[in-house]
C-alpha cells in the first residue's frame, strides 16, 4: 500500500480547481467510506427503513441511475457529521472546507480532519461564510451556484458570497466554466452542475 504514491486520482474521481469530486459515488464510497455519526438525529437516517423512504421518493420523479446515486448521496450526507459529497457537483468535502486545489489525491485523502459540523477531531479554520457552512451540513450542497442548481431558490445576486465566491472566480480565471449538467448526464450519473476546462465538453464522466 505505502509502496503505491497516488499522484493522479482513481478513475471514480476527477479533480478541477474546487478539489476533488466523485465521478462514481458508489466507487468513491466503497474505497473511501466515512463513519456514520454517533448522534442518533443522524444515526437514523443510515438505516435501512430511512433508505427505502427516501428511494421511493428520489424514484418518483424517474428509475434513473442518477434516482439511486441521489439516495445514496443523501442518506450519506445526512448521516455523517462532517463528511459531504455535494449532491449539485459530487465535490468531496468537510462541512466547512472551501474549494481548493490539491496537488496530489493522497495529500488530500489524508488532510486534517476538522470542520464546522461536530466531530472535530483537530481545529481547522472554517473557510466558508456562515450560510454556506449552514446549507453544507443541512443539504450537502458545497456551494451557492449548486444551491441555486438544487433547489431553483436564488443564493444572491452573485451566487455566491466572500471569499467562496472569489475562489470560484479564480477557478474561472484558470480557464474552468461551471456549467448545468446535459440531461443525459444528469439520468446517468446524478450531477446536476459540472465543472469542466473551457471547450473540453467532456463534462463529468470517463471517457
Ligand atoms: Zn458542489
Amino acid at each position: 500500500m505505502s509502496a503505491n504514491t497516488t499522484t493522479n486520482p482513481p478513475d471514480y474521481v476527477f479533480a478541477s480547481p474546487l478539489g476533488f469530486h466523485a465521478r462514481n459515488v458508489q466507487e468513491f464510497f466503497r474505497h473511501h467510506p466515512t463513519p456514520v455519526s454517533s448522534d442518533p438525529e443522524r444515526r437514523q437516517w443510515a438505516t435501512p427503513d430511512s433508505y427505502q423512504s427516501m428511494s421511493a421518493m428520489f424514484l418518483s420523479a424517474g428509475d434513473t441511475p442518477g434516482a439511486a446515486v441521489m439516495t445514496n448521496l443523501f442518506i450519506i450526507n445526512k448521516s455523517r457529521d462532517v463528511d459531504r459529497i455535494c449532491p449539485s457537483c459530487h465535490r468531496i468535502y468537510r462541512v466547512g472546507e472551501g474549494p481548493r486545489a490539491y496537488a496530489f489525491f493522497d495529500e488530500f485523502l489524508e488532510r486534517p480532519r476538522g470542520g464546522g459540523g461536530g466531530a472535530v477531531e483537530v481545529e481547522v479554520e472554517v473557510e466558508v461564510d456562515k450560510k454556506t457552512m449552514e446549507e453544507q451540513d443541512l443539504s450537502g450542497a458545497c456551494c451557492g451556484p449548486c444551491f441555486n442548481a438544487l433547489s431553483e431558490e436564488d443564493w444572491g445576486e452573485n451566487g455566491c458570497e466572500g471569499e467562496l465566491g472569489m475562489l470560484l472566480e479564480l477557478a474561472r480565471k484558470e480557464g474552468f466554466v461551471f456549467r448545468r449538467a446535459r440531461m443525459g448526464e444528469e439520468r446517468e450519473t446524478g450531477v446536476k452542475n459540472v465543472w469542466e476546462k473551457e471547450g473540453s465538453g467532456s463534462g463529468g464522466r470517463a471517457s
